[in-house]
């Protein structure tokens, strides 16, 4: 079976899409920790089990012996490794064949705070003996594109970030590489360092965003404190506008640039450009 967990999230609704062009219905199971939210899945004949990272007795009944499994990481920053820890404990159990885990790209050279759970659930991966494979997604377009309006609205992207350059693919390719690696053979042991094919300034960005739109947007770079104070105004509880600013950080150090090719060659196609998520976001 080819097991998918965080089914119901926008990663991994593309994940299952993915599998389904290539793999039968009944052999696909989306793990969920929400029946209802799964119906959709469970009509097109994807087989449900239910389980919650939090509960690692459900997480016992979520996998069999020979299952190749994505464990999608969990959305709830700060709770995550015990949560990573326990799907990794119910799957050795399980004796499953292949657990792919999405982790943050750079793996251990990613220094800032949101990259901490993520670097170590792969520890736990390797120390668990099980085979693995790291998919270590860069940042995704829809990232910024969710942002559009509000960026239209006041004609300008807000970043601290600098110059620093952006590597972004939409979450589409990041779930064509999940789905390749689960049925694809040669991946166990492997480490991918997923990112767009071409990184990006915000400068440029806004550019981008000008030409599609017809408006005129700027990239206006401030300090760390003014990101800050600016997400704490808009709302951002304090831990998530600190862990966003640290991201902007990083990316003015160049730790979401990096452009291997990865992703591209797993999904033996480009990867999608910026232009075209602002296109889908703008139609939208
Ligand atoms: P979503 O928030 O859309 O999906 C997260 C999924 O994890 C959901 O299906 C959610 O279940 C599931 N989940 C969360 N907590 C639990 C739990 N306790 N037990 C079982 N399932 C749980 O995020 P995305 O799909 O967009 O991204 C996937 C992951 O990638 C994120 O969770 C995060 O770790 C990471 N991420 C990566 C980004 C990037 O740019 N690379 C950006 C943002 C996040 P339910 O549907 O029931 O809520």
């Amino acid at each position: 079976m080819w097991v998918v967990t965080g089914a119901t999230g926008q990663l991994g609704r593309l994940v299952i899409d993915s599998l389904l062009e290539s793999v039968p219905a009944e052999q696909v199971v989306a793990v969920v920790r929400d029946e209802g939210k799964a119906a959709g899945l469970a009509a097109r004949g994807v087989r449900l089990r239910i389980a919650d990272y939090d509960d690692p007795a459900t997480l016992r009944g979520a996998f069999a012996a020979g299952d190749r499994v994505l464990l999608i990481s969990g959305s709830e920053v700060g709770r995550r490794l015990p949560q990573h820890t326990a799907v990794i404990d119910a799957a050795k159990e399980a004796d499953v064949a292949l657990l792919a885990y999405t982790g943050v790209l750079g793996g251990p050279a990613a220094d800032f705070a949101l990259a901490d759970e993520h670097k170590a659930t792969e520890e736990a991966l390797l120390a668990s003996g099980l085979p693995y494979v790291f998919l270590r997604n860069g940042w995704y377009h829809e990232n910024f594109t969710a942002q559009l309006g509000p960026v239209l609205e006041v004609g300008r992207v807000v970043a601290a970030a600098g110059e620093g350059r952006v590597a972004s693919a939409s979450r589409a390719d990041y779930a064509a590489a999940a789905a390749a690696v689960l049925t694809g053979e040669g991946h166990e042991g492997k480490a991918y360092e997923l990112s767009g094919d071409t990184a990006w300034s915000f400068t440029e960005y806004a550019a981008e965003i000008s030409r599609l739109s017809g408006k005129e947007v700027r990239y206006t770079p401030v300090g760390a404190e003014e990101q800050r104070a600016n997400l704490l105004a808009a709302g951002l509880p304090e831990q998530y506008a600190a862990i966003l600013v640290g991201v902007d950080e990083a990316i003015e150090r160049g730790l979401l640039a990096a452009t291997p090719g990865d992703l591209s060659r797993l999904i033996g196609r480009p990867t999608t450009p910026i232009g075209d998520a602002i296109a889908a976001a703008l139609e939208s």
